[in-house]
């Protein structure tokens, strides 16, 4: 039987030019690679899963790569069939060392690599050295660290990686070429996604791979790791469908994503807690349901910001956003989720119909009420009187479903 691969192993790039949608840092190394002026020490920094470790071990297969010839100073394409490429693809390189900093803080543990620099390469011409997630180290441990990172061997190199590059100490800071790591861009994720799709053998529909690119947030990792799941429940038709990924997901169709948030935003709380309700019942997975709405209240806000859209005040929009992104954490570990969900949704189409506050202001300090106020607040009247309130009821129907699971929601 063949061993089983997972994608985001199978298709990690192994080239500068594999990367996925990091084109600034992959010509920043190359030209780094190209004129030789190579630093002691790199660091990489960025959100999990844009390919810090990735770009790391590219950048220590580049520096070692010896050519065909066996004679090819470091380069920017690696030949791949070198001695030290060939390692390097076995994950059995023996200059090359990976140190997890995240589960080995301590000084003793950096110790053992500081003792290793001492060493000659074996392979290749450098002994690289790929510390993960670097801020984790001690404050003892990153200055036992930099006496070597001030003077280091002519054959070592330092790369590390880190998500959080603020936590890293500025003395470390300071010896390193830093570079940043952009989260992927929707549009590129999904391209490399219906591409490894296709080599897979499977048609990966643009929507599909767009929600797909869309949940995993500019994480390649996840990306890829929800690709599988959908290739494995797609293995009869190999054709992945948005309405398959939906499922997958827990999601609403998008239709039902933003008839809800429609109802939530023109404050019609009967509807939106029934066509919630409703979606519950499909088996809507109510957390992926918000952070939808959520992804599409924030393209709302923009708009709104740009002046593409005249409906809904920016403030009530802003004020709203709040709400949501904390209705959204209490969605994430609900033991209730029916109930939060319903309390969530009563709260924000509630919320909704509050009056614009920015016209509030206006009556509230006379000095800024204009001549014609009286007409103004004939055109606005709609808006500045709040709407006959339903949502009281509705709230204390939910609560008395299932007594104190939500009550911290409508404080
Ligand atoms: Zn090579």
């Amino acid at each position: 039987m063949q061993h089983y691969v997972v994608l985001s192993r199978k298709y990690r790039p192994k080239g500068l030019s594999d990367l996925i949608g990091q084109e600034v840092l992959a010509k920043s190394l190359r030209s780094c690679l190209e004129t030789k002026k190579v630093p002691h020490a790199f660091l990489f920094h960025g959100i999990r899963g844009v390919g810090k470790t990735t770009t790391a071990r590219i950048l220590a297969r580049c520096l070692c790569c010896i050519g065909s010839d066996g004679k090819t100073d470091i380069t920017s394409s690696p030949c791949g069939v070198c001695r030290s490429c060939v390692a390097m693809d076995k994950d059995q390189h023996l200059d090359i060392m990976e140190f997890d900093a995240a589960s080995r803080t301590g000084v003793d543990d950096i110790r053992e690599v500081i003792e290793a620099t001492q060493y000659a390469p074996v392979l290749g011409r450098y002994k690289i050295f790929i510390i993960d997630e670097v801020h984790m180290l001690s404050k003892s441990a990153f200055n036992a660290l930099l006496k070597t990172l001030e003077e280091p061997p002519a054959h070592v190199k330092f790369i590390f990686a880190t998500t959080e590059a603020q936590k890293v100490p500025e003395t470390v800071l300071s010896r390193c070429m830093a570079f940043r790591l952009h989260p992927v861009s929707p549009d590129a994720l999904a391209e490399h996604l219906i591409n490894v799709a296709q080599k897979e053998g499977y048609t990966l529909e643009k929507d599909a791979a767009n929600l797909i690119s869309e949940e995993s947030e500019g994480s390649v990792r996840d990306a890829l790791s929800i690709l599988e799941q959908a290739l494995m429940l797609s293995a009869e038709t190999k054709i992945v469908t948005l309405d398959s990924v939906l499922k997958m997901l827990g999601g609403a169709t998008s239709d039902d994503v933003k008839v809800l948030l429609k109802l939530i935003l023109d404050a019609k709380t009967k509807e939106a807690l029934q066509k919630s309700e409703e979606l519950f019942a499909k088996g809507t997975d109510p957390y992926v349901l918000f952070k939808n709405m959520q992804n599409v209240l924030y393209r709302i806000i923009v708009d709104k910001v740009n002046g593409k859209i005249t409906n809904y005040s920016l403030s009530n929009l802003l004020y709203i956003w709040q709400i949501f992104l904390k209705q959204t954490e209490n969605l994430r570990n609900a033991s209730f989720p029916e109930y939060v969900l319903s309390a969530a949704v009563v709260i924000l189409s509630h919320t909704a119909s509050f009056p614009d506050i920015e016209q509030l202001m206006i009556r509230e300090n006379p000095s800024e009420v204009p001549n014609n106020f009286s007409k103004i607040e004939q055109i606005l009247g709609d808006k500045i009187t709040p709407k006959p309130d339903t949502s009281n009821e509705l709230v204390s129907n939910i609560l008395s479903k299932f007594p104190g699971s939500t009550a911290h929601n409508v404080e």
